[in-house]
């Protein structure tokens, strides 16, 4: 079932949303972005007619309550967003009467679902390796079913808004859709969204498509890139990972981030790209520093020729050039990862030269996502986060969907 075809009158929804926001140390919400992601699904099935149950998790509590990561902290936050008072279940699992309780237009938010174990649905205080883990693990899954049972017996429709958490198979992201008709069971509008983002960039392809992955290592990023090579036309790899490169070309990097047991995978990637005509776009020269810090000295060399106590922290002028080109002609991008240690500012150069050319392209009719952690969080330091066509809220989810992975979450409703 699709949101917008659904009339949420008189039906009672509960919707995963992923609330998962940062508060500082009194309990405050210092980002809502998340809170506001979710806000066009929740209006629309309060605008229907419909009851809204609303459900998430918040950091890690590992199965047991901890108020520091209450989500009755947040209560009052969403209530200003939503424009409608917000009643409070505290116990997640034992908010029968309350929701049945709910009138249309009502609101019920209920506890951090990650207080219980059954939640995530991994047994607790086991280790892997005891010989009763296997049994322990079964009786989880037993558990869990139940758990999403009854969060189930809440409502009469489900809905999954919470894109963050679409990789992981939990009770109130995968198992709760078994407990409804496949009428009654859909994707939010942010999910709508960042499936059809990651489409764009997996199946409808407009050519030339360039990839740019930064970040620190190429270990964490090698099954995205493994996916990707079979279908970009520029594949730009920046950041700390252009230091493996070059120490695998035999250059000399100096003390720059460099994975030494990496070096035969990095001439594996160059090779795989060669054979399917991939063109791959590796820094050649850098900002280097003399010490880990926003104000070291610099200075502008190639990434193969840094010298001992010095660090390649950024691209350089040629580097960003290089990266320029294959960006500004293409029609498909995706950026993960910064080219430099953005978070200093000395060091944001490569980092920007990217961002102002994936920002030119769009404006030339290109399809770019932005996402996968620090890269979301280099746009909004540049306040260009408007100016790409899709900056994703999902970490993990965004990274595992590029690299071809079924998503559980987005599995559960779609079948
Ligand atoms: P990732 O989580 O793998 O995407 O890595 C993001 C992090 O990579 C950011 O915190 C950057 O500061 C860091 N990074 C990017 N380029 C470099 C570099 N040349 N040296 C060290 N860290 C870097």
């Amino acid at each position: 079932m699709k949101i917008d075809n659904y009339n949420f009158a008189g039906k009672k929804a509960i919707v995963r949303v992923d609330f998962n926001v940062p508060l500082d140390e009194n309990g405050h919400v210092t980002d809502d972005t998340r809170i506001r992601g979710a806000l066009p699904t929740l209006k629309k099935i309060l605008a229907d007619g419909g009851s809204l149950i609303i459900m998430s998790h918040m950091g890690k509590p590992k199965g047991k309550v901890n108020p520091k990561m209450s989500l009755g902290q947040i209560k009052d936050v969403v209530a200003q967003a939503l424009g409608a008072e917000v009643q409070f279940a505290p116990d997640c699992a034992k908010a029968a009467d309350q929701a049945a309780a709910l009138q249309p237009g009502q609101v019920l938010l209920l506890e951090n679902l990650r207080f219980y174990p059954e939640e995530e649905g991994k047994p607790v205080g086991i280790d892997k390796a005891d010989p009763a883990y296997d049994e322990a693990k079964k009786a989880m899954k037993v558990a869990q079913k139940e758990f999403a049972k009854t969060l189930a017996s809440y409502a009469d429709v489900y809905v999954n808004d919470a894109f963050g958490t679409a990789h992981r198979k939990h009770a109130s992201t995968a198992v709760i859709a078994d407990f409804f008709q496949p009428e009654d069971k859909m994707l939010g509008y942010l999910m709508e969204k960042e499936v059809q983002a990651v489409d764009n960039i997996l199946s409808d392809i407009k050519r030339p498509f360039t990839a740019i992955m930064g970040g620190s290592k190429v270990s964490t990023k090698i099954g995205i890139i493994e996916n990707l090579m079979d279908k970009v036309d520029n594949l730009i790899l920046c950041g700390g990972m252009t230091y493996t490169f070059a120490k695998a070309m035999g250059g000399n990097v100096g003390d720059s981030i460099c994975e030494t047991d990496k070096l035969d995978l990095a001439l594996d990637i160059m090779k795989k790209a060669k054979e399917k005509g991939v063109n791959l776009v590796l820094g050649v020269d850098c900002v280097a520093g003399n010490a880990f810090k926003n104000d070291c000295d610099t200075q502008i060399c190639s990434v193969q020729e840094i010298p001992e106590g010095w660090e390649g922290m950024d691209a350089g002028p040629k580097s960003r050039e290089l990266f320029k080109n294959a960006i500004l002609p293409a029609k498909t991008i995706l950026w993960n990862g910064p080219a430099g240690v953005f978070e200093f500012d000395n060091f944001t150069a490569g980092s920007r030269a990217i961002a102002d050319a994936v920002v030119e392209a769009t404006k030339n009719g290109a399809f770019s996502l932005v996402g996968g952690g620090d890269s979301v969080a280099c746009v909004n330091k540049f306040g260009l986060a408007d100016e790409v066509s899709y900056v994703s809220t999902g970490g993990g989810a965004l990274l595992e969907a590029i690299e071809g992975k079924i998503l559980p979450g987005i599995a559960a409703i779609k079948g």
